[in-house]
């Protein structure tokens, strides 16, 4: 059986004297998985300052033993530094739509660092190569990047439990590129929405320049998959509850204490996210118009949060004020409005209050999920409630027949109230019998149980193209069999990694060293073909014995010539002065993009234009030229961040092709990564031995994921070459 190892800042055991198991959401979830498939684990802080090494030592041995535990100590000043400081001030507020709140201390983020490696430690001191590892939520965010350095091939999870902001906010954070790679460790990151799944991707792409497909982000240590998981809640548990005398008891005891009165109800932790001075505005709102002061209350719990935070201890007091003001404005002999507990509740109060509500009013500003509003669709039951719900909860996207909110706006929430209140039964009723069922079906183990048979499933998948050890020894007896070889090597993307300016990527040293030993091989004759222009590709490698081939096979420089020569030099270019005005209307509505003129063909390059604008502006004129040049000799190519028009005389493929007539070489070695490298795969040739470059769809015979990959393999082909020499 799989090890499943689940990780989490907390472990859900409390430590006291005694140590008993806490059972939040996460423990029903992963309940559900473990008889099925998985052998648990469980790593996280036990929750409390343990210093004594012979306690420490006690306490992890019970937590193994009982329940399969493995505590990460943390010292005061680490709490402090990880999970107040930029956990819950920096990373909360920023995650949360609300960077007025966040906090940055450079001291924080190195605690940070250091917890988050203390976790990977004990995780890689726990879990065996094959385990499954889960990682949960924002205190854990670099984690999944120090996992995957240590175990390239180990299956990684990570779930982020609350919101994924827009990049627009994201990127106020100082750490935003760190925060981001430490994510895309993972094989698999779960959001609760698609929104937030939408905000990361392209998060990904401007902060790191990395593009996903099929909602997966390829980058230089593999891919990582993205996945929408809204979690659910621990129904059954709810409904076992309500069943039970303890319960009847909590309703019986609610309904003597607020006869006669119907209630609406808030529950959540005391935190600016959940809206609640917003909440009350709209409660003062409503309640200046109410005619039956009596026969309402409205029962706030409250659970205290983080109290030694600033933010939160300011909005205690302005909550209390205002719940004051209401109450000394609205109370009437028989009633005081509002009934503020500022407590945690048992768990059958919870229960009981849920069941008895008429009306249940969450109204967060914004929040990943929100539970409160599934656990009281799961409690209702005969004679229903209504669900008030702000628009800007996770859970609105799956609640949708509740009274949607938007939670700024007073009056629109007073006038839901209100509504709420006035329903009809039968409305309720077929309002809340849809949402009970989505409650009911998928909860929080069909949540763990979707997110880790996803991991599992996204097993490394090999494209049938990638090299394998078997393919890498065809490919070298190829070249042991061959006399006469030709070498077209493309150079940017294939040879060398792309840089954010095309002048940037010049050849560094392994580079050259490269190119000196191809061109020390006597039975090969090498090309370096590109799309670049003459006068660079000769300052960066005129020295050496190769033939220069610019500009997509348009020039050429054979080694030790005098001039460049033009391939085909009879081709009709009239067509370029058109092309050049539409290019420049484009480079002018498009901030950031520049066009380039070259001899046998024009590019439009958006590689620095906002880029998703960038992909929409070059989408539009790859259409408007297709349009335009329909019936003229030329090529349209939408390649990475340029759009091109090109002679269709000229192509790597029509110049390889030429070159191989009139080398008579046994065997042509061509390797590139975009579109104008398929016009050199495409001739299938069985002299040719093709290799594509990185991600995409290619009619290459091979396939290497990165040039740094595709240099080692050049390193074995050479090494080979060299000792047949000699
Ligand atoms: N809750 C609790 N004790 C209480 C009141 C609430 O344990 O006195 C629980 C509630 O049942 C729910 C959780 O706290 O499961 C709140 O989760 P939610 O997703 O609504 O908000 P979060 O606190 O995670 O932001």
């Amino acid at each position: 059986m799989q090890t499943l190892v689940n990780v989490s800042n907390r472990l859900p055991v409390t430590v006291g004297k005694t140590i008993r198991q806490a059972s939040g959401g996460l423990t029903a979830a992963l309940e559900g998985l473990l008889s099925d498939a998985f052998r648990l684990k469980w790593v996280g802080w036990p929750g409390a300052p343990v210093s004594a090494a012979e306690r420490r030592e006690e306490i992890a041995h019970f937590l193994l033993q009982e329940y399969n535990y493995v505590p990460v100590y943390l010292t005061r000043s680490e709490v402090n530094g990880h999970y107040h400081g930029f956990a819950n001030s920096s990373l909360w507020p920023i995650l949360h739509y609300m960077p007025n709140y966040m906090h940055y201390d450079e001291q924080w983020w190195e605690t940070y660092l250091e917890v988050n490696q203390r976790f990977a430690e004990c995780i890689l001191e726990t879990a065996d190569e094959d385990a499954i590892i889960w990682v949960h939520d924002y205190q854990l965010m670099v984690l999944p990047r120090l996992l995957r350095r240590a175990r390239p091939k180990q299956r990684i999870g990570f779930f982020l439990h609350t919101p994924f902001p827009s990049y627009e906010i994201f990127r106020c954070h100082p750490k935003r590129v760190e925060l981001v790679e430490g994510l895309l460790g993972a094989d698999l990151v779960g959001f609760h929405t698609y929104g937030y799944l939408r905000h990361f991707r392209s998060t990904v792409l401007r902060l790191l320049g990395l593009e996903s497909h099929a909602a997966a982000v390829a980058h230089d240590t593999g891919h990582t998959h993205l996945g929408v998981y809204p979690i659910g809640i621990n129904a059954p548990k709810f409904e076992a509850e309500l069943a039970s005398p303890r319960s009847a008891r909590a309703r019986q005891q609610i309904r003597k204490n607020f006869a006669g009165r119907r209630i609406v109800l808030s529950v959540e932790r005391l935190d600016y996210t959940k809206g609640i001075p917003n909440r009350l505005d709209a409660i003062d709102r409503f309640l200046s118009s109410y005619p039956d002061l009596d026969r309402l209350v409205f029962i706030f719990v409250s659970v205290p949060s983080r109290e030694s935070v600033f933010e939160y201890q300011q909005l205690r007091e302005q909550v209390q004020r205002q719940v004051g003001e209401i109450n000394g404005r609205y109370a009437t002999m028989a009633n005081s409005p509002i009934h503020f507990i500022y407590n945690p509740i048992k768990f059958e109060e919870l229960a009981a209050l849920y069941s008895l509500a008429d009306v249940c009013l969450v109204t967060p500003l914004i929040d990943g999920m929100n539970l409160v509003a599934k656990e009281y669709v799961a409690c209702q039951d005969e004679n229903p409630g209504v669900l008030v719900l702000s628009e800007f909860a996770g859970a609105a996207e799956e609640l949708f027949n509740a009274l949607t909110v938007n939670p700024y706006d007073v009056g629109q929430v007073a006038d839901a109230l209100q509504r709420a209140l006035d329903m009809p039964e039968d409305e309720r009723r077929q309002r809340m019998r849809q949402m009970r069922a989505r409650v009911t079906a998928f909860d929080a183990q069909h949540w763990a149980k979707s997110f880790c048979d996803d991991l599992v499933k996204h097993e490394e998948r090999t494209d049938s193209l990638d090299m394998s050890a078997e393919t890498e020894a065809v490919i070298l007896d190829r070249f042991r069999r061959a006399g006469r070889i030709a070498f077209f090597l493309d150079y940017d993307g294939s040879l060398r990694e792309f840089e954010s300016e095309p002048h940037l990527a010049s050849p560094d040293s392994e580079i050259l060293e490269l190119v000196n030993r191809i061109q020390g091989v006597p039975s090969v004759d090498p090309y370096i073909i590109s799309g670049r222009d003459a006068q660079q590709l000769e300052t960066w490698f005129g020295s050496f014995a190769v033939t220069l081939v610019a500009e997509h096979g348009y020039l050429f420089h054979r080694p030790g010539a005098r001039r460049w020569e033009t391939l085909n030099a009879s081709g009709d270019f009239s067509w370029k002065p058109r092309v050049l005005e539409v290019l420049r209307d484009y480079e002018g509505e498009t901030p950031g993009s520049v066009v380039e003129e070259k001899g046998s063909a024009l590019v439009w390059h958006y590689r620095k234009s906002d880029p998703e604008f960038g992909s929409w502006k070059a989408h539009a004129l790859a259409g408007e030229l297709y349009e335009m040049l329909a019936n003229l000799p030329v090529e349209i190519h939408h390649g990475k961040k340029i759009v091109e028009v090109s002679s269709i005389y000229v192509n790597k493929g029509a110049a390889m092709e030429r070159f191989m007539r009139e080398g008579r070489y046994d065997l042509g070695f061509c390797a590139g990564d975009d579109q104008t490298d398929e016009t050199m795969f495409r001739l299938e040739r069985d002299d040719l031995l093709s290799v594509k470059i990185g991600e995409g769809a290619t009619r290459a015979r091979y396939r290497v994921r990165d040039p740094r990959r595709f240099r080692a393999l050049l390193r074995q082909i050479l090494d080979l070459l060299e000792s047949r020499a000699q």
